[in-house]
């Protein structure tokens, strides 16, 4: 593995565990253009109010998401997040970002740095994965 190693390159990955056989597929990278509207009505209550604000506060002339793999660096885990990120024309800073913490210690989540191998299974805690990388199925 390379060492500037980056998830951007793969559509997604299975982290299959070797130890408690569980295997997750954590989605990474955007998909098709989806409606502003449609994207908040999807949303949970928690980030559908943020998103609502936002688009009170702003007037957003542009929008974009995807998925991105992020890191609990204090319990060494993957989980992938769905981002919604708004911009008003203004500037080239998003008006709103969503911020993510992990579910298991609420540690607040950065993206991803380390080669999926070097993270430890979310279900069992092990560092026993291995990594298959799919197909973009949407690009
Ligand atoms: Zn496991
Ligand atoms: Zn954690």
């Amino acid at each position: 593995m390379s060492e500037n190693f980056s998830f951007n390159q793969y559509g997604s990955v299975t982290l299959y565990c070797q130890h408690c056989k569980k295997a997750p597929i954590l989605m990474n990278g955007g998909g098709m253009p989806i409606k502003l509207e449609t994207l908040i009505k999807g949303s949970s209550p928690k980030r559908k109010k943020e998103l609502l604000e936002a688009t009170k506060k702003h007037t957003i002339t542009y929008h974009h998401h995807h998925h991105k793999i992020m890191e609990c660096t204090s319990c060494n885990i993957l989980s992938s997040k769905f981002f919604i990120i708004l911009f008003d024309g203004q500037s080239t800073e998003p008006v709103y970002t969503p911020t993510f913490n992990c579910w298991k210690c609420s540690t607040a989540l950065s993206p991803a740095t380390k080669p999926p191998q070097e993270y430890c299974c979310a279900s069992c805690g092990q560092q026993r994965l291995a990594p298959r990388y799919d197909e973009m199925l949407w690009d």
